[in-house]
Order: structure tokens, then sequence, then C-alpha cells
């Protein structure tokens, strides 16, 4: 069954989108946790990081990279958190890999 962020990719719900390109797909969240929070995606049907695998490494190398210009592209010069949530103990709800790129305030650490 597909995810909300399939429907995304595929254009049959809307999205704000900062970058697309052939590989991925960045939007901003629904419910931010920051001014700026922005999740950055994989066009490849891929439910976690624990799914990733070899194979997969210049698309994670790609995705990693990508936040990085998101977060240039929207002016985060202090700083930033790049967060992947795994599985149910890591709060994972969407079962389709995100980058979740936040910034925009001075976060907390440790996270909950
Ligand atoms: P997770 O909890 O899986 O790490 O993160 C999923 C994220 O997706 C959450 O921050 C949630 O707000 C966001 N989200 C869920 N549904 C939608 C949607 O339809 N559109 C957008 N832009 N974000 C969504």
């Amino acid at each position: 069954m597909s995810t909300i962020f399939q429907r995304i990719i595929n254009k049959e719900i809307p999205a704000k989108i900062v970058h697309e390109d052939d590989l991925c797909l960045a939007f901003h969240d629904v419910a931010p946790q920051a001014p700026t929070h922005v999740l950055v995606i994989p066009k490849k049907e891929l439910a976690n990081l624990a799914a990733a695998e070899d194979s997969d490494q210049a698309l994670l190398g790609h995705l990693l990279l990508t936040a990085k210009k998101v977060a240039e592209q929207l002016g985060l010069t202090n700083g930033y958190r790049t967060v992947i949530n795994c599985g149910r103990d890591g709060g994972q709800s969407v079962d389709h890999l995100h980058i979740h790129l936040l910034g925009g305030r001075a976060l907390h650490w440790p996270p909950g």
C-alpha cells in the first residue's frame, strides 16, 4: 500500500516542494517542529533506514547532501539538525524513508 509520501511524489496530494530531482524530493513538513522543518525523501520506495542496502549507498549520500543544500537554500546559516526516525522505537510514523531538516531556532539536546 502506498504511503502519504508516495502520493506526494506522484503529485496526487499537494506539498510545498523546495527541491526536486531524479532521485529525491524535499518539501515542508505539514506540522513543523521548528521555524524551518523540511523532509527530504527518496523517490525510490524504501520503508526506512533499516531497509536500506549496500546498493543504496549513493542514494543515501545524495539525500544527505540534498539536506545540506536545502539548508543553504533556506538560509539556515546558524546551523540545523538532521534526524532520521527509524521504526517504532525511533518514532517513525510514515513508512517511507525521510530525513527531517530542522532549523531556525536553537534545538534542545538530547531529544525525548
Ligand atoms: P516521522 O514521525 O515518520 O519521523 O515523520 C513523519 C513526518 O511527516 C511528520 O513530521 C509529519 O508531520 C509529516 N507528515 C505527515 N503527513 C504529511 C503530509 O501529508 N504532508 C507533509 N508535508 N508532511 C506530512
